[in-house]
């Protein structure tokens, strides 16, 4: 194969890397597929008609009909947009459309969404930064929760060494770090340099090989399936790699996190060094979803990708990262197509090479 210019028309078969049924998407009970492909196929102005065969990229078949979006604009007024575009919205600037964009102001707004969402069996995704979520092409058949208006935080105790924060799920964690930094409240530089919103990390337990977001956790509040409110305290909670035993049908609200009173100048210091280390072993300055699979076991998954004679390939704009080898980067105009397509020659020829099945960490939406 050579190493630059791979390209060709691969159907992605990326079924294990589909989290899309999350519970949260497939409250109601409706499958993507039944939500998008009911006869006969509806425009997303209402009409209906034959699905156009052009590009399978430009085919968008909004699910909101005109009467579904009057109902939402009457439940949940400006907050609620159609046909929004979700690239811009990640952070490898790859996405079709939602049908619904919904930003709550608060929890009940959010209650409100959901309990139409589920009469409806509308499927429903929730999305923070953006920063580990790959979005088809054609877009998401439903509403997509975005929760970035809800970003307070605050301190809300104090035991004499540690002081208890509380953050609501939309407040970017490097907003957070650098508050943390200035107060001299230690704990987080562990998370400096990974984007994402409080939600997002504490959902994935974001972390590097200092340490991860559910160490510092006390306890998360969550929107359970049935829209009720649960405390989940730290004695219930388990973070693994990666993953928690939150129910993946819930939402988090906030967080509460345990911080100890530090110095401020060590605790800036390590954050600088942190970023100085990731913008020489990272692409920060190009799009990316950040590591694209989980670390098998011993070796690293950049180590048996680099094995198998990836590091740099490409198809089309999308660009196994000459700089590390777990990262795909949007050079300009990658479709999310081109990313799956990588990702499967990837997850193939370290197979073959290695004998390593390699697991997605990142979350793939919508439909192709
Ligand atoms: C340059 C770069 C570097 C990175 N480095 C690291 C790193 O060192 N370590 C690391 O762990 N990750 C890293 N990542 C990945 C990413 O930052 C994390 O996975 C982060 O936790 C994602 O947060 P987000 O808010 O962007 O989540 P999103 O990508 O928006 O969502 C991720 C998942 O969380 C769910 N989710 C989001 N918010 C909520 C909520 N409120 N309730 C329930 N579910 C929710 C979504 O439905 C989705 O399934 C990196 C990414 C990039 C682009």
């Amino acid at each position: 194969m050579a190493k630059n210019g791979v390209s060709g028309p691969v159907k992605p078969d990326l079924a294990e890397s589909r989290p899309t049924g999350r519970g949260i998407q497939s409250m109601g009970g409706m499958s993507e597929k039944a939500a998008a492909g009911a006869t006969p196929p509806r425009t997303c102005a209402g009409k209906t008609g034959p699905r156009k065969p052009f590009f399978a990229i430009l085919r968008i078949e909004c699910m909101f009909s005109t009467r579904l979006k009057t109902d939402l604009k009457n439940l949940l007024g400006e907050a609620v947009v159609f046909d929004a575009p979700l690239a811009a919205q990640t952070s490898i600037r790859i996405g079709g459309p939602a049908d619904g964009l919904f930003r709550p102001q608060d929890a009940e707004g959010l209650k409100k969404a959901l309990g139409f969402a589920r009469e409806k069996s509308i499927p429903v995704f929730v999305l923070g930064k953006g920063s580990n979520t790959l979005v088809r092409d054609g877009g998401f058949r439903g509403l997509v929760i975005h929760l970035g208006l809800l970003r307070r935080f605050e301190k809300t105790g104090d035991n004499g060494s540690g002081v208890w924060v509380t953050a609501q799920s939309g407040v970017p964690t490097p907003q957070l770090i650098r508050w943390a930094a200035l107060e001299g409240l230690a704990g987080l530089e562990c998370l400096a340099g990974v984007p994402g919103t409080v939600g997002g990390n504490v959902f994935m337990n974001a972390g590097t090989y200092l340490g991860e977001i559910g160490d510092k956790i006390q306890e998360v509040k969550i929107l359970d399936n049935k829209g009720n409110e649960r405390v989940l305290k730290r004695e219930k909670l388990k973070f693994e790699y990666r993953t928690s035993n939150i129910p993946p049908s819930s939402i988090i609200l906030e967080a509460v996190f345990l911080l100890q009173k530090g110095e401020k100048e060590k605790i800036e210091q390590k954050i600088r060094e942190a970023f100085e280390k990731r913008g020489l072993a990272q692409p920060v300055e190009q799009p990316s979803l950040g590591s694209v699979f989980k670390n098998p076991g011993k070796k690293k998954a950049w180590e048996l990708i680099e094995e198998a004679g990836l590091k740099g390939v490409r198809v089309e704009k999308a660009r196994i990262s000459e700089k590390h080898a777990n990262f795909i980067v949007n050079e300009g105009g990658a479709t999310a197509k081109d990313v799956e397509v990588l990702i499967r020659m990837v997850r193939d020829r370290v197979k073959q090479a290695t004998g390593e099945l390699l697991e997605t960490e990142i979350k793939v939406v919508g439909e192709g």
